[in-house]
């Protein structure tokens, strides 16, 4: 009875809004139908009371703090991309400069020279692919 009285009481909002049926333990129970009857009252005032306008700006100022948390995440993402191609670019430019050396015979600077000019003629093509890409992009 105890337990049934404690979890009516957790219920009494939603009866006095009228979505949950009254329970047969409100007909037994003094303290359940008043504080059931304060439930009612509040629920009461709350439906009569004018509708509260949301304050000017709360739709774009949410929309803003969205658009920020997302840019956000994809600065995240960008950064991580970033330093994973420097790593990757370190790595492979430390590959060629030893098989370089290892299959001419150069000293290791001079292999480091011939890496160091070939990954700037490859990221120079890289380049020019991605500005015709833009270019392309904005003609469209
Ligand atoms: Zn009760």
């Amino acid at each position: 009875m105890n337990t049934d009285h404690e979890r009516i009481r957790k219920l009494l909002p939603l009866i006095a809004a009228g979505v949950e049926p009254e329970p047969p333990h409100l007909a037994e129970c003094a303290g359940c139908r008043t504080e059931l009857e304060s439930w009612r009252e509040a629920a009461h005032l709350l439906r009569t009371q004018p509708p509260i306008a949301a304050p000017p700006g709360l739709a774009l100022r949410t929309r803003m703090a969205v658009a920020e948390a997302r840019l956000q995440r994809e600065n995240r993402w960008l950064t991580g991309l970033a330093v994973m191609l420097g790593v990757s670019a370190w790595l492979l430019f430390l590959a060629t400069a030893w098989l370089i050396h290892r299959t001419s015979g150069t000293s290791i600077w001079s292999a480091c020279l011939m890496a160091s000019v070939l990954g700037s003629l490859t990221s120079l093509m890289a380049a020019g692919v991605v500005a015709a890409h833009r270019r392309g992009k904005e003609t469209l």
